[in-house]
């Protein structure tokens, strides 16, 4: 499934992290979820819970951050608002396009180090 997948990426990126800082735990997780991804908030929420049993990011919070989608010209890249009714450039005569709101990657870590246990 498609949320499988992004959970298990999202745990490999988690893993390695702590590694690197020596961390024992992640208590929150921050991603950017672009407008046009398909997939659910909710479902990957509960998909997470279920892969992140028994892992270092158990019961970590995860928080999403909505990117919504632009339209600007291809050529020169000036952005028009998603009410503008061109369709072609004003300024060059370029097409305009949807920008962005594919954008999903994980943003931030918030970490628990060993220290804090003892
Ligand atoms: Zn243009």
């Amino acid at each position: 499934m498609h949320e499988t997948s992004m959970v298990m990426s999202i745990l490999d990126i988690v893993k390695d992290t702590l590694k690197t800082h020596n961390a024992s735990r992640v208590t929150q997780i921050t991603l950017v979820l672009g407008e046009f991804v398909c997939v659910e908030p909710k479902a990957l929420s509960s998909c997470f819970e279920i892969f992140a049993q028994g892992t270092p990011a158990e019961g970590a919070n995860l928080v999403f951050e909505r990117i919504s989608t632009t339209r600007s010209c291809v050529n020169c890249e000036k952005i028009y608002e998603k009410s503008d009714e061109y369709n072609i450039c004003q300024t060059c005569g370029g097409k305009i396009a949807f920008s962005g709101g594919r954008e999903f990657y994980l943003k931030s870590l918030e970490l628990e180090s060993e220290d804090s246990e003892t």
